[in-house]
């Protein structure tokens, strides 16, 4: 009986994480799928402790107040613009639960001196190794993202060799620990060579990469929670690992066609490497940029008849997201058609651009991907670039030399007019120069987003 509510909580958990999953598809009902798919987890956790008659009600319910709390003082204080290092290091403990789990179960079996049997060697190697690898290269992609260590690709002669022979080595260890579970010496050093892995596959994988980086090591972090549930034949594990694994994999797929990349491409072409002895894409001297105030701004948009905001990671910095809806609303009321090009890389994770607009209660149908706007722009009157660099530089369309030459951008350099306001000269993430700052038709308004974006609201409303 016992056993038939604890199977029955499994599928109930599923079908949750399914419908859950589904709703995260659409920014309105995002975070209601959210709860949905979080409570799911909490009822496949409990089910599993219980299956497991490991542990009793009090620890239960303890363990879930200590991690609750930990996690909702980490949710609260965590700034919208960190969310990516926060996601990083949440992969990151996924991969480390998982890994923990199997060495554990090994070493439970090695203590009872009794063999592990079936898939269960096999599952323990793959989430050892899966793990091990999502919990260093999460770390790296965590200090990449928090520029604690250089977002450009790390290489050296030879890397790729040096990795396939430790990727011969891994898989000789993973059979000998398959084949004699009970000698633990090969565990730990698959242990080991797991977590070189994850370190040496992602310090070669440049800045505008790592939105790939991230969803492949989330689908990472799914895929050895999967083996985990073979470990321990869990069923909801394996169910839950798998629609991550699955997922995550998705939102690589998706991420990589934003970038026109395969994922090969991506895990060993060191994408994002400036050229040797420049800045790269337009880094060289470009002339003179032409710098316009708020009220030079508001001169050319009361003469415009169409508008097209630009959004980028400048946005969420400044928390610009209510102040250009404030536009974009006075821009309407003035005949000013506006509209938002949103570049799926825009920002600094998938949706992040959506995200924002919707919390500043833009409404969805204003919102146009880039493929939809693109051939707009010739047509439109004003692009005004809003705190976005690389998602609009034109070398990735021109320049073979450029870094990110390929990724497809939002076509804004062919607007009549364009603005561009950000605070300096600076590069973007991918750390090259824009050659569109320095166009004829490019006017640079200095400053912070959410300040130049409200004197431009001032200085209309007055004209
Ligand atoms: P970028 O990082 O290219 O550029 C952002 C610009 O915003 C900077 O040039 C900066 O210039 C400006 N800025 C920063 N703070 C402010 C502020 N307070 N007010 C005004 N401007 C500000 O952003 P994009 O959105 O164009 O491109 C995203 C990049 O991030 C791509 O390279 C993408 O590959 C990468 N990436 C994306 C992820 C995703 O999932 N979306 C994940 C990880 C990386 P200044 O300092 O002069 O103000």
């Amino acid at each position: 009986m016992n056993d038939t509510i604890i199977q029955i909580s499994y599928l109930g958990s599923a079908v949750l994480f399914i419908v859950g999953l589904k709703m995260l598809s659409s920014a309105k009902t995002a975070a209601r799928g959210n709860m949905i798919a979080a409570f799911g987890m909490l009822v496949a956790i409990v089910a599993t402790l219980l299956k497991q008659g490991v542990l009793g009600w009090e620890w239960i319910v303890g363990g879930v107040a200590v991690g609750g709390a930990i996690g909702a003082v980490a949710a609260l204080r965590v700034k919208m613009t960190s969310m990516p290092e926060m996601v990083a290091l949440l992969n990151g403990s996924g991969g480390l639960a998982s890994a923990l789990v199997a060495g554990a179960e090994l070493l439970a079996y090695a203590g009872r001196g009794e063999a592990p049997v079936g898939v269960v060697p096999t599952a323990i190697v793959l989430s050892t190794l899966i793990g091990g690898v999502t919990l260093t290269g999460s770390l790296i992609a965590f200090l990449k993202l928090a520029e604690k260590m250089p977002g450009q690709p790390i290489t050296y002669p030879g890397q790729q060799v040096v990795n396939a022979l430790i990727a011969v080595g891994i898989l000789a260890l993973g059979v000998m620990v398959a084949t004699s579970p009970l000698e633990l010496d090969p565990f730990w050093a698959l242990a080991g060579a797991a977590l070189l892995l994850g370190i040496l596959l992602v310090i070669p994988i440049g800045g505008a990469d790592m939105p790939v980086v991230i969803s492949l090591l989330n689908s990472y972090s799914g895929l050895a929670a999967c083996a985990t549930g073979f470990v321990l034949n869990n069923s909801g594990l394996v169910i839950s690992g798998s629609l991550v694994g699955a997922s995550g994999i998705i939102l690589t797929k998706i991420m990589c066609d934003a970038m026109n990349r395969s994922i090969g491409n991506v895990l060993f072409g060191a994408f994002g490497a400036a050229p040797e002895g420049g800045a790269g894409g337009g880094g060289q001297d470009q002339g003179a940029v032409k710098g316009y105030t708020p009220d030079d701004a508001a001169v050319i948009f009361s003469n415009a008849r169409s508008c097209i905001i630009v959004p980028g990671y400048g946005m969420a910095v400044a928390q610009a997201q209510h102040a250009v809806r404030e536009l974009a609303d006075l821009l309407e009321e003035k005949g000013i058609t506006t509209r938002f090009a949103i570049h799926p890389v825009a920002g600094r994770m998938p949706g992040h651009m959506n995200v924002l607009l919707a919390e500043a209660d833009v409404s969805y149908d204003k919102l146009i991907e880039m493929d939809h706007i693109n051939p707009e722009f010739p047509e439109t009157d004003v692009a005004l670039v809003l705190g976005a660099n690389d998602v609009v530089n034109p070398s990735a369309r021109s320049d073979e030399s450029s870094p990110i030459y390929g990724m497809p951008i939002l076509d804004v350099d062919r607007a009549q007019h364009v603005f561009v306001i950000k605070r300096s000269m600076n590069p973007g993430f991918a750390g090259i120069q824009n050659p569109l700052f320095f166009n004829e038709n490019t006017m640079m308004v200095f400053g912070d987003a959410k300040g130049t974006v409200l004197a431009l609201v001032d200085a209309v409303r007055e004209y």
